[in-house]
């Protein structure tokens, strides 16, 4: 059997199942497979994009069939995304789009939270559990949206979700304040992403408050990348962007391609660099940042330094300093050394600071970073549109404008994808404001019908209904009041 580990403990082992319905190590590290099974580029070609996504599954998930998690793939991507495809590209000579949006909730999250609630209910089967599960998410905007989703109203499961009050998009703040559904709960707090993120696991780690919570016949677990439930969906989506390359004739089968990705939490290029480790033909990786340019000092000096200021920036979803998923990263790196990252995990808790070995470096080689400020964002989004006629969202405009600087100072002619996080329309806002066509008087819907009419895109349906919605969850509560917050709702259930 395959099984997980903590990136902080090798004695700790786990089921793929465990894993999953755990979230986070018992130590408060991340579950991480000690090896990458090998990929079947040749066999995965011509398949459905949903079988794709059930053959990867069943690498690293041996507890369950191939032709279950196909099964369950199926399920859990049918009817969800606009076309049976899933994903969807657009061309520019060596420049690829790979399009993540076109899922229920219009970002790239769809992708692993549409498959999560079939693998966690799955994984319940197997552990014969009488337990209800609580997934506590912190969200930086997309994944609150996406998971409540995915989880509403699915038997045997409930969910909270926390976002940051002040730090996120209209339209996002919106799409989970107007979530229906009998087992959820959404609370605005005040505080930043990071505050939400390391509450919630301070809630995991936290042996009273689990000791309360399982009385209540309560198991937590959780929806952000650090549950390896979301990293493995998303490795499909590279292997796909690899086939479609090499079907338009873009590519020689076994050429290398690079990745552009939009980063925060790390967990969307950390499944790019599980991909490659599976023998994916990618040659670089380059981690987009915003302002907030943690990962682009790191990859650049080795040296990760949260204690820095934070900043809002019109790309909200990366708005992040303590990126959780490096850890597994650096784990990997350091060749699966659990003393090693425990330690820095621990430099990181205690001064927000820590630097990394010759041999982690030396790991890094294949890793570009750079970071786009606000004014870089607009402007990127500007070319875009009137050198491309193509319309990005704000983290697909700060990924375009980190590939132009990597192509400037390498050189690379190699094909390049950039990951395509989500819908301008999700930031029409900020997207309006970049192509100077808003009006400081337009609310939302207004925002989105000029964006609309300007660009002659149409606007998506869901868009449309959204602002009719009624308005479901207004709480806004401090940090402190989290824990709190979370056994009222579960006994509020009860
Ligand atoms: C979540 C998100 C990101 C960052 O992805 P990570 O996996 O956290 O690095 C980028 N863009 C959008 C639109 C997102 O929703």
């Amino acid at each position: 059997m395959n099984v997980l580990t903590s990136t902080r403990q090798s004695a700790i082992r786990a089921l793929p199942s465990e894993a999953m319905l755990a979230g986070i190590a018992p130590d408060g590290g991340l579950f991480v497979f000690e090896q990458f099974p090998k990929l079947p580029l040749d066999q995965l070609l011509d398949l459905p994009y949903a079988d794709m996504v059930g053959t990867l599954l069943s690498l690293y998930l041996d507890e369950w069939s191939a032709k279950q998690l196909i099964e369950l793939a199926r399920r859990a991507y049918r009817n969800a995304f606009t076309s049976e495809s899933c994903t969807q590209f657009k061309h520019f000579n060596k420049l690829h789009f790979c399009e993540l949006y076109h899922g229920p909730t219009y970002a790239f999250k769809d992708f692993a939270l549409t498959v999560l609630p079939h693998l966690l209910t799955a994984s319940l089967a197997k552990q014969n559990t009488t337990n209800r599960l609580l997934i506590l998410t912190a969200t930086s905007g997309d994944t609150g949206k996406a998971a409540l989703q995915g989880f509403a109203d699915v038997t045997g499961i409930d969910i909270v979700v926390f976002y940051p009050a002040n730090g996120v998009s209209p339209i996002q703040a919106r799409q989970m304040q107007t979530q229906a559904g009998q087992n959820l709960a959404v609370f605005a707090i005040e505080g930043n992403f990071d505050d939400a993120q390391s509450h919630v696991k301070k809630m995991f780690n936290d042996q009273n408050f689990k000791e309360q919570t399982a009385a209540l016949g309560v198991q937590l677990s959780s929806a952000n990348s650090i549950n390896m439930g979301r990293l493995l969906p998303q490795i499909a989506y590279y292997v796909d962007s690899y086939r479609q390359l090499f079907k338009a004739g873009a590519i020689k089968f076994a050429d290398a391609i690079n990745v552009v990705v939009p980063s925060g939490n790390f967990g969307n290029i950390l499944a790019a660099y599980y991909a490659k480790q599976m023998g994916l033909p990618i040659a670089n990786l380059i981690c987009a940042s915003n302002c907030n340019d943690v990962l682009t000092e790191f990859i650049n000096t080795g040296v990760y330094n949260a204690n820095r200021q934070f900043y809002t920036t019109m790309s909200p979803s990366m708005d992040i300093l303590i990126s959780s998923n490096l850890e597994r990263l650096i784990y990997h790196l350091s060749g699966n050394d659990s003393c090693y990252t425990a330690n820095l995990m621990l430099q990181l808790a205690n001064k927000q600071q820590f630097e990394v070995n010759h041999k982690v470096r030396a790991g890094l080689a294949d890793f570009y970073a750079y970071a786009c400020n606000e004014s870089g964002t607009q402007s990127a989004i500007n070319e875009v549109y009137n050198d491309c006629d193509y319309l990005i969202d704000p983290h697909t405009a700060v990924a375009y404008h980190c590939y132009q600087c990597y192509q400037k100072e390498t050189g690379d002619q190699r094909h390049a994808i950039i990951m395509s996080t989500a819908s301008p329309f999700k930031f029409a806002d900020s997207v309006c404001q970049s192509l100077a066509i808003a009006d400081s008087l337009n609310n939302q819907s207004q925002k989105i019908a000029l964006l609309a009419t300007h660009t002659k895109l149409p606007i998506p349906p869901y868009f449309e209904t959204l602002n009719q919605l009624p308005l479901l969850h207004n709480k806004t509560i401090s940090i402190e009041q989290m824990p709190n917050s979370v056994l009222e709702f579960i006994r509020r259930k009860k």
